[in-house]
C-alpha cells in the first residue's frame, strides 16, 4: 500500500492556509544544509519550528559542494586541530546515520617531486589525522611505494613520482543529505517551505518577532510569526544582516569553487585522487556512476550572488592540472560533460587568501535578535545546529522559563537510512532487484534508487508496479516516472529543476540524457502539481537556462 502524501505540494498549501494562526519557536531562513540541521535539531527538542527557502531546498551551496564528507585533513595543514577532531567524529556519526548516501572512498594521496606532500611528512601527519579524527582500524592511513603507487593508479605521472599514501574521504550527495535532514524535520512536525522568500523582517520594539514571506508558487504574501529568528541563509547571510541593520563587525568573504564532470573513459582512474598543484592548493578527482568530477577552484567572489558560474578561466585551470599530474589523459575543453559552481559562505580575515581562509562557523546576535550562523561545512552540519539551538533554547529559557530538551540527533537515523551495515544494503539491493524483475526494472536502476533513497525504494518499486499495470512504460522511463511520483509526494518535488538539479544530480552526472524523457517528466509532475500560477513555465524557462550556463564558460572580465 502506497503510504499517504507526507511533504508535497498539497501538505504545503494546507499548512500555509494554517500559517496565520501559528506561532512558532524558531523560524530558520534558508533550507541549505545548515538550515535543515537546526530545524531536526530544534523539532526534536520539543520546539516548534518553521523553516523558509526562498529556493528550492538546498539550491544554495548545498547542491554545488566537492560532494565528500570531510575527515578534515586540509585542516590539519593549517593546525586546525580542533576541527580536524569535530569533523572526523562527525563524519563517522553521519555515515552512521545514513549510511546509503556516505560511503567511504578510497583516496590516494600521489607524493612527488617538489610538491608540498613529502614521505615523511605525509606518513606522520595521516597518523596524526587517524588519531584525531577517530578513524577506524581499518580505513587508516597505508603508505605505499613508487611501485605500488604506480600499480594502485597508472595513469599517474611517473617521471615525478616518488610514493603515495592511502587514506578515506567519504562520498555522499550534499543535496540528497540536506532533503533528508529536511525530511526526517518534517516527520517530527516541522514547517519546512521551499519558494518562500524571506523578504521582509518583522519587527515589535525593534526586537525580531518573524518575517514576511512572499511565497513564489502561488505569488502572494504571509507572515510568520516566532520566538526566535535564525538566519542560515549562506552565501546570503549577510543580505539578511543588512535587512536587519546589523551588518557590522565581521563579514562574509565569499570563494567560488567550481567542478567539472568529463566521461569516465576520458579520465579512467581506479579510484579517486588527491593531488597537489603548483600554486600550493589541492584537487580532488573522482570517479562516479560511469563519469570522473574534477575539483575545485577557490577564488574572491563579488558578483551575483544567485548565479556563480564556471568561466574558462576555471575549466582551464583544472584542465592543466589533471593533465600535469595524468600526462596521457589529454583532457580537452570538448570532454567536459557539465560543471557547477558554488560559493563558500566564509568569514573575511585580512589578508588571507581564499584557501587560508578557516572554515570555521561563527554566529552572530545582532540587537533585534536575529542570530545568523555562517562558514562551516557539510560535514559538521549537526554540531553547527547543535550549538544555534542550545543558544535559542537558553534565551528562550531566560526569557519565558520555557523549557527544551537537550540535542538528540546523535542516533537519529535519516529518512531511508535504517541499514545495519554495507551488506545489509547490497542485500537489500539483491531483493528488491529480485522483485522489479517482474516489471523489467533491472540492478543498475535499482541501484540508483537505493543509494539515492535508501529503503525508501520500496515506495518508489510499489509506484513503479502501479504504473506498470495500467501502462507497459519502457524500463528507463518506468523508472524515473515512479521516481519523480515519489519526489513530488515525499519530497516537496514542485519544478522539473528540483527533479533533474537537487534531487537526482540528473544535471550535473547526465546531462547528455537529459533531453530523452524530459518532456514525459514534466507532464508528470504538471498533472500531479496543478497549479493557477504560471510557475511552471517560469521554472521550466529557468532550468533550460541553467542546462545552458553549466556549459556555457562565461567569459573572464579583464
Ligand atoms: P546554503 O546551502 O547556501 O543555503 C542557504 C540557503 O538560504 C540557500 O538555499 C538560499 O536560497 C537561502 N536563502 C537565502 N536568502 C533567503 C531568504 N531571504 N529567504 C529564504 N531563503 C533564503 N563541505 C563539506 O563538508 N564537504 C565538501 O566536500 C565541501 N565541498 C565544497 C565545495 C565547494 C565548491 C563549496 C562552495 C563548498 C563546499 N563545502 C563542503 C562547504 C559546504 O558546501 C557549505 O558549507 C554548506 O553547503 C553551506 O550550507 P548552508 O546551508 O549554510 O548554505
Amino acid at each position: 500500500m502506497a503510504q499517504k502524501e507526507t511533504f508535497s505540494y498539497n501538505t504545503r498549501k494546507e499548512i500555509i492556509s494554517n500559517i496565520d494562526n501559528h506561532k512558532f519557536d524558531l523560524l530558520i531562513i534558508g533550507g541549505g544544509i545548515t538550515g535543515a540541521g537546526i530545524a531536526l535539531d530544534a523539532v526534536k527538542r520539543g520546539m516548534k519550528v518553521a523553516l523558509v527557502e526562498k529556493n528550492d531546498f538546498a539550491w544554495g551551496t548545498s547542491s554545488r559542494s566537492t560532494k565528500l564528507i570531510h575527515g578534515g585533513l586540509r585542516y590539519l595543514k593549517q593546525l586546525e586541530i580542533a576541527l580536524v577532531k569535530e569533523v572526523g567524529t562527525e563524519r563517522a556519526i553521519v555515515h552512521h546515520n545514513a549510511p546509503h548516501l556516505v560511503i567511504p572512498e578510497k583516496m590516494l594521496l600521489p607524493i612527488v617531486k617538489k610538491g608540498s606532500l613529502g614521505k615523511f611528512s605525509t606518513s606522520i601527519g595521516l597518523a596524526v589525522y587517524d588519531f584525531l579524527a577517530g578513524v577506524k582500524s581499518s580505513e587508516r592511513r597505508k603508505m605505499l611505494s613508487k611501485e605500488a603507487t604506480k600499480k594502485s593508479e597508472p595513469l599517474l605521472n611517473t617521471e615525478k613520482l616518488l610514493a603515495g599514501a592511502l587514506y578515506y574521504e567519504y562520498r555522499s550527495d550534499d543535496a540528497r543529505l540536506t532533503i533528508e535532514i529536511m525530511k526526517k524535520a518534517v516527520s517530527y512536525g516541522a514547517v519546512c517551505l521551499n519558494y518562500a522568500e524571506a523578504h521582509e523582517l518583522l519587527q515589535e520594539n525593534e526586537k525580531i518577532e518573524g518575517v514576511r514571506v512572499f511565497d513564489h508558487v502561488e505569488q502572494n504574501n504571509f507572515n510568520i510569526k516566532a520566538t526566535k529568528v535564525v538566519n542560515a541563509a549562506g552565501p546570503w547571510v549577510d543580505l539578511l544582516r543588512k535587512k536587519d541593520n546589523s551588518l557590522q563587525g565581521k563579514r562574509l568573504q565569499l570563494t567560488k569553487g567550481v567542478h567539472l564532470v568529463v566521461p569516465h573513459e576520458k579520465l579512467p582512474i581506479k579510484q579517486a585522487v588527491y593531488f597537489d598543484v603548483k600554486d600550493g592548493r589541492m584537487i580532488f578527482v573522482i570517479p562516479r556512476n560511469g563519469k570522473t568530477y574534477i575539483g575545485t577552484t577557490d577564488t574572491v567572489y563579488n558578483k551575483a550572488i544567485d548565479h556563480p558560474q564556471t568561466n574558462a578561466d576555471d575549466a582551464k585551470y583544472l584542465l592543466d592540472a589533471v593533465n600535469k599530474m595524468f600526462p596521457t589523459v589529454n583532457l580537452k575543453m570538448g570532454h567536459i560533460e557539465s560543471t557547477w559552481a558554488g560559493l563558500r559562505p566564509l568569514i573575511h580575515e585580512d589578508g588571507k587568501s581564499p584557501s587560508e581562509l578557516s572554515r570555521k562557523d561563527e554566529i552572530f546576535i545582532s540587537d533585534s535578535g536575529l542570530i545568523s550562523i555562517a562558514g562551516g561545512k557539510l560535514t559538521g552540519y549537526r554540531k553547527m545546529a547543535e550549538r544555534v539551538v542550545n543558544l535559542v533554547s537558553k534565551q528562550i529559557r531566560k526569557e519565558s522559563d520555557q523549557k527544551f530538551a537537550k540535542s538528540s540527533t546523535e542516533n537519529e537515523t535519516l529518512c531511508g537510512g535504517n541499514f545495519e551495515n554495507q551488506q545489509a544494503i547490497t542485500d537489500y539491493i539483491i531483493r528488491l532487484t529480485g522483485e522489479a524483475k517482474q516489471i523489467n526494472l533491472n540492478v543498475n536502476h535499482i541501484k540508483d534508487w537505493v543509494y539515492k533513497y535508501g529503503t525508501n525504494s520500496d515506495e518508489i518499486l510499489e509506484i513503479a508496479y502501479n504504473i506498470y499495470k495500467d501502462e507497459k512504460l519502457e524500463a528507463d522511463l518506468l523508472a524515473l516516472s515512479a521516481e519523480i511520483i515519489y519526489g513530488i509526494r515525499h519530497e516537496m518535488v514542485l519544478s522539473i529543476a528540483d527533479f533533474m538539479i537537487r534531487r537526482t544530480g540528473r544535471l550535473y552526472f547526465e546531462r547528455p540524457k537529459i533531453k530523452i524523457f524530459i518532456n514525459e517528466l514534466e507532464a508528470i509532475l504538471k498533472d500531479k502539481v496543478a497549479l493557477d500560477s504560471d510557475f511552471h513555465e517560469n521554472q521550466t524557462k529557468l532550468f533550460w537556462e541553467e542546462y545552458e550556463a553549466v556549459m556555457s564558460f562565461e567569459k573572464v572580465e579583464a
